[in-house]
């Protein structure tokens, strides 16, 4: 099969690797859609001494249809449409039980530290497999696998009603993906977004007013669309200091934010900024896989239109161009597609 590497130096290169087989408990998978994530990044970013050594095949937004199984599997059967979430945990532990295999000491990724979606066919395990409605396209499982997980998780702990204003920081496929949410609860969404290309899907997604940064005081923007008392709830997606800062200081006395971004370097929240005017912040990390069932139903039963933020799509041997172009930060989702 062919599969992706990060030879590091900002290159991807496609290689040929072994097929998989299916061991016990395992589900080999032959890829539709991978789609590409902001984290990929991080290792594409690094230095060729920094890869040295390192052919792990990238990707963990990975949605395709069953090829085969391996002894003991029982749930999942060849010809499923599936969306494999992303973490592998020990399957026993209390966060696993829950659900919460990000938490899980032994975890591993597919994507890194075990070979990810940008290859033809990807092996995971059975438990990872999870149904994708013949309604939803293979980009609505490849999302689900990951950006429209991440956002799905945050936009539950803001509790969004129909009352709130949500300012989203970032206007990439997580923020996009909020603001899909944010709306279907009901909210009135704020975009915040310095890239025009990103203003541009959001506004065509249906954010309520996209601020530009760029243009002048966000804060002021925001205070002057609330009444002078700033946003409900933030939702921070970008990973930047001004991001993080901006999604603390334009809300409301008592409001909330939930941060997903990382990235910033310098520290960028002190307590000053909260204690007084009691906000509650909070962290949040992928989605509990049982989240998922929850997900698909929203998707449905609103008509989420996810794939209209696809703005970008290659086949597996043009990923050296479709990571130079998600790198430029220019686009919408970018994903790859087999047909
Ligand atoms: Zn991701
Ligand atoms: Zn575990």
């Amino acid at each position: 099969m062919r599969g992706v590497v990060f030879p590091g130096d900002r290159r991807a290169e496609v290689r040929e690797f072994p097929d998989p087989e299916p061991g016990p408990g395992q589900v080999v998978v032959r890829m539709q859609v991978s789609g590409l994530c902001g984290s990929d990044l991080h290792m594409y970013r690094q230095t060729s001494a920094e890869r040295a050594g390192n052919n792990t095949i990238p990707g963990h937004e990975p949605s395709g249809v069953v090829e085969a199984v391996g002894p003991g599997v029982s749930t999942v059967h060849v010809g499923d449409r599936v969306s494999v979430y992303h973490y592998l945990g020990c399957g026993h532990c209390k966060h696993c039980r829950a659900g919460n295999m990000q938490w899980c000491v032994e975890r591993k990724g597919y994507g890194g530290p075990i070979h990810g979606a940008d290859a033809d066919l990807i092996l995971s395990d059975e438990r990872n497999c999870l149904p994708l409605p013949d309604e939803l396209s293979f980009a609505h499982g490849a999302l689900m696998a990951c950006a429209a997980g991440t956002a799905f998780s945050s936009v539950r702990k803001l509790q969004v009603t129909g009352e709130d204003t949500v300012a989203i920081f970032g206007q990439g496929p997580v923020g996009l993906c909020g603001l899909l949410m944010a709306k279907a609860m009901g909210g009135r969404v704020i975009a915040v977004e310095p890239i025009a290309e990103r203003r541009a899907v959001s506004k065509d997604l249906g954010a309520d007013v996209v601020v530009d940064p760029g243009e002048g005081d966000v804060l002021a923007a925001i205070r002057d669309l609330t009444h002078g008392e700033g946003a409900d709830m933030a939702f921070e997606t970008s990973g930047s200091v001004a991001g993080q800062t901006g999604a603390v200081d334009c809300l409301r006395l008592g409001g909330k934010a939930v941060f997903v971004g990382f990235g910033a370097r310098e520290k960028s929240i002190s307590p000053a900024q909260f204690i007084g005017r009691q906000l509650t912040l909070m962290g949040s990390f992928v989605m509990p896989i049982h989240m998922y069932w929850d997900l698909a139903d929203l998707i449905l039963e609103h008509q989420l239109p996810l794939e209209r933020m696809v703005t970008h799509r290659f086949s597996i041997e043009q990923a050296p161009e479709a990571f130079e172009v998600f790198d430029s930060g220019r686009t919408g989702k970018v994903i790859l597609e087999w047909r």
